[in-house]
């Protein structure tokens, strides 16, 4: 039986071997192998992208959360113990940026049908320490971004988007990281834009924040030599960079054949156990993550292994039952979140699918019994 990969890294890098031998030889040829022009380029072919005006590349997505945090910091926009809205349901690391940078996490639940931060508690919550929101666009979907940008503007809240998963994804036209005073972007090799090793960036429209998150990143120094801040080494690497100009140039077609596949899987999967994530409007939504839900999950995942697909669950254990996060958030319970976790599942939805694997996870799942 041929085995349904869940994400075949190795495959998906090897479409583009010859650009990557070739970006490989030249920046050994120029022997500069951090800040050097390939990162220079690679910026702001990123920034064309998003529409933003800076990219600042970084060594990896905490680090991007975390420096663009201790940058507000320095600024003096944030003082240690502040408040930061965070999603309960999210990859830890967004925690951990928060956490890292001395502040206080202050999590909210999710809307079931989307899994992106729900708008109705954050007009409930009390917002007098409240000084940044961090929405994740979770699984590739957009977060009610039109919303928390107003709501956040009223407040004097800044935005710190977690844009992770969601290199592309738009609404009204403006892509995830160009909404907020700063996104944070990772390359690790999984997500829709991925390096050969772990890389990240900082969006943002602000002069001031992407020079201090440059400094901040490079021993928080703006000259060599010369440290006015007690930095961070947390650069992206001329190799990465090279790298990622090339996987740059197919991540929306990339991001095209992922959105036909969960049309595939929206459309034709159909069992009375399982319940698909909503639809969004064509393009906005880059399906990073294809999650379904489902109460016997494990036995879900578990038919589906012996039918030859590989699945992952995005994620097993929510960040505040995390030992890192015990004891301070101990006996605390986010229910939907908590409902997430033992009921979501990853089906395999990467640009290599064939129409006939399509079909055969498709009706696979339809066969599960009951
Ligand atoms: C991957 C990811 C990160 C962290 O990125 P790294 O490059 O692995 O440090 C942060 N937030 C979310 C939502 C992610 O999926």
């Amino acid at each position: 039986m041929d085995i349904i990969n869940y994400l075949p890294l190795g495959a998906l890098r090897n479409r583009q071997a010859e650009r990557y031998q070739q970006a490989l030889r030249q920046v050994v040829e120029k022997g500069q192998f951090v800040l050097g022009s390939a990162v220079t380029a690679f910026e702001q072919e990123f920034s064309r992208f998003i529409n933003t005006k800076h990219t600042v590349g970084v060594g990896n997505g905490l680090d991007a959360l975390r420096l663009v945090l201790e940058a507000w910091k320095w600024e003096g926009f944030l003082q240690p113990g502040d408040e930061v809205i965070v999603p309960a349901n999210t990859y830890i690391a967004t925690w951990l940026a928060v956490e890292q940078a001395g502040l206080k996490i202050i999590p909210v639940e999710p809307e079931l049908d989307t899994f992106n931060i729900s708008i109705s508690p954050l007009t409930s919550l009390d917002l007098t320490k409240v000084k940044v929101v961090l929405p994740v666009h979770l699984y590739g979907r957009m977060a009610p971004m039109k919303f928390i940008q107003q709501w956040a503007i009223q407040n004097g809240i800044r935005i710190l988007e977690d844009a992770a998963q969601a290199h592309g994804a738009r609404v009204d036209g403006i892509k995830a990281g160009a909404w907020g005073d700063a996104g944070a972007f990772s390359f690790y090799p999984g997500k829709n834009l991925g390096a050969i090793g772990d890389a990240g960036a900082v969006t943002t429209a602000h002069a001031d924040t992407a020079k201090r998150v440059r400094i901040l990143g490079n021993y928080g120094s703006e000259k060599k030599y010369h440290n006015i801040y007690p930095g961070f080494n947390s650069r992206l690497d001329e190799l990465q960079a090279a790298f990622l100009s090339i996987e740059l140039s197919q991540l929306e077609e990339d991001n095209h054949l992922r959105e036909k596949i969960a049309e595939l899987y929206l459309t034709q999967i159909n069992h009375p156990e399982i319940k698909l994530p909503s639809s969004s409007k064509t393009g906005e939504n880059v399906w990073h993550i294809f999650p379904v839900l489902c109460k016997r999950r494990n036995q879900l995942q578990e038919w589906l292994t012996q039918g030859g697909i590989q699945t992952l669950i995005h994620y097993p254990i929510p960040p505040y039952q995390q030992l890192a996060f015990r004891p301070a958030f101990s006996g605390k319970d986010w229910p939907l979140t908590t409902r997430i976790h033992s009921e979501i599942l990853s089906l395999p939805i990467h640009p290599l699918l064939t129409p006939e694997e399509i079909e055969i996870v498709i009706s696979r799942i339809n066969a599960f019994p009951y």
